[in-house]
């Protein structure tokens, strides 16, 4: 029997807001190539979670394991935890690629020095390599002839193409989405969703919070369905969506039919 390795391990999140507790302990495991879809309200603390997988925000409780490794954390005067040593928090935070509902490309860099910023500056990866490596990431994105434009140039969809290649730049062993198309007009989703579809293909290991049903139903290994800061449901695609067992989840489904 082949042994799936762990790429992330949430273990017990908690994350409050002065006394407002946003996460109540969650825990999710994705195993080396898997697709977790992240559904759930607004509100329900789907962003605050994967902010806090790299310490976007500090979590006030909690473990966090990348590949087997553990983030050294601990509490501060406030209560929320700290990494305590910053050259682990940088090593693990290079191997989390996250794209955001806004892209957040660089403005005034061009593209493709955008994609090879942090690896030159936080892999040391030379120049030359940096470059090639980011053409190659713009071919596939489908980008090439967008290398020397800037980011205000771009249509939405075409920027978080590029936000998407400048992730997989870092070779990173997990990509968090945060929404990665809700900022984008009807007809700039597809080509989005396409580059993930392919990328979930190709066995990344992805989180991705999304209202976007089909797609999630589609790559999805598991699905976790987010509440008030807590999962109230998950499993795979054709149980959550077909047969929910909470009315919540089925009331949730039945309004993003
Ligand atoms: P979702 O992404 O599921 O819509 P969020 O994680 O953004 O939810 O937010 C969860 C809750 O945490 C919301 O009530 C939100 O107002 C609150 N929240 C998020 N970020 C902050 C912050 N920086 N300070 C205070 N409250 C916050
Ligand atoms: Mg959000």
């Amino acid at each position: 029997m082949t042994e799936t390795k762990t790429a992330l391990e949430l273990i017990d999140i908690h994350k409050s807001f002065g006394s407002l507790e946003v996460l109540k302990g969650v825990s999710l495991s994705a195993g080396d190539g898997e697709v977790i879809s992240i559904l759930g309200s607004s509100g329900s603390g789907k962003s605050t979670l994967l902010r806090c997988i790299n310490l976007l925000e500090r979590p006030s409780q909690g473990k966090i394991r990348v590949s087997g490794e553990e983030l050294e954390m601990k509490a501060d005067k406030n209560g929320d935890l700290r990494a305590v040593n910053a050259r682990q928090l940088e090593r693990m935070r290079s191997r989390i690629g996250f794209v955001f509902q806004n892209f957040n490309l660089w403005p005034h860099k061009s593209i493709v020095e955008n994609i090879i910023e942090a690896p030159t500056q936080v892999l040391g990866l030379p120049k030359d390599k940096a470059y090639a490596r980011a053409e190659a990431l713009l071919d596939r994105v489908g980008l090439l002839e967008k290398r020397d434009a800037y980011p205000a140039n771009l249509s939405g969809g075409q920027q978080q193409r590029i936000a998407i290649a400048r992730a997989l730049a870092m070779e990173p062993q997990v990509l968090l989405f945060d929404e990665p198309t809700s900022a984008l007009d009807p007809e700039l989703v597809n080509e989005v969703l396409a580059v993930m579809r392919s990328l979930a293909e190709e066995g990344r290991t992805m989180l991705i919070v999304t209202h976007e049903m089909r797609f999630a139903r589609e790559v999805s290994s598991q699905v976790v369905f987010l509440h008030q800061g807590q999962i109230e449901e998950s499993g795979p695609p054709e149980d959550v969506f077909d047969r929910p067992k909470s009315q919540r989840v089925r009331d949730f489904m039945a309004s993003h039919a």
